[in-house]
């Protein structure tokens, strides 16, 4: 059935009226090394696994402004529009079913570091209605902004609040540089009224490089994230999976999230 844009746009002003708003081993390697030894390309299944027991607030800031910066993610400067792939979120937002009156003091008082969480069964791909947005075979979640219409329906079917929509301009925004990891001039430019989140840094594991935030981490304490292949029995991340109890974002919701926390 074919839906002109303008169809599109109506049903996305309906959706607001109802209220949608919405040392890895790697680090041990030359980068030559790491090319030859881990094809980034390849994995079948990509997940994190993000140690949040040995994590503090200045390493999640730190992850967010090298996201940040590679991406040249937009700061309008107002947290009503904020634009974010990655950010700290308390215990209670973050996990409102592990919630319980009894949960531990230093898993309910600390921060935790979300993104998005390629689900295996991502509602936002089946929303949208354009294709703009899509899930690779290795499990990526992708986004096209030349095919984003701006409609949100993606927004309003992510259950994590992973996406974000630009109500301003994102070319002519500022945006929040970090100094180890500095803005990306090769990286793609958007345009007003389009969705972004994170991609699992897919512009870096096709060079056979890290996601940005493992990298950020990992630099400050070893294994901190790990990233690796999911449908690898030996790989980083099954093993951390089979020595570490971990939880993951909103389970019951059948969307079989790929990053899982260490508690
Ligand atoms: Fe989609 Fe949200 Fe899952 Fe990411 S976290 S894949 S945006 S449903």
């Amino acid at each position: 059935m074919g839906v002109d844009r303008r169809q599109f746009l109506k049903i996305a002003s309906l959706s607001t009226l109802l209220g949608i708003g919405g040392k890895a081993v790697f680090e041990l390697l030359a980068p030559g090394e790491l090319e030859a030894a881990v094809p980034l390309m390849e994995g079948k299944r990509w997940a994190m696994v993000i140690d949040m027991r040995r994590m503090t607030d200045e390493i999640m800031d730190e992850c967010q402004k090298a996201c940040h910066s590679v991406h040249n993610v937009p700061n309008f400067g107002d947290p009503k529009v904020e634009i974010k792939w990655i950010w700290k979120e308390e215990f209670e937002h973050a996990f409102p079913d592990q919630e319980n009156e009894y949960v531990a003091d230093e898993v309910k008082h600390r921060s935790y570091l979300l993104l998005c969480n390629h689900c295996s069964n991502p509602p936002c791909c089946r929303v949208c209605p354009t294709g703009a947005t899509w899930q690779r075979e290795d499990g990526i979640v992708m986004m096209d902004w030349h095919r984003c219409i701006g409609c949100r329906f993606c927004m309003a079917g992510c259950p994590y609040g992973s996406r974000s929509f630009n109500w301003g301009d994102p070319r002519k925004a500022p945006k929040e540089l970090s100094p180890d990891f500095p803005a990306n001039p090769e990286f793609p430019t958007r345009t007003k009224g389009v969705v972004e989140k994170c991609t699992f840094c897919d512009e870096r594991l096709a060079k056979g490089e890290l996601p940005v935030c493992v990298e950020a981490a990992n630099k400050k304490k070893e294994d901190l994230l790990i990233f690796g292949d999911l449908a690898d029995p030996d790989s980083n991340v099954r093993q951390a999976l089979r020595k570490h109890f971990t939880i993951r974002r909103k389970p019951e919701l059948g969307t079989n999230p790929n990053v899982y926390y260490i508690v």
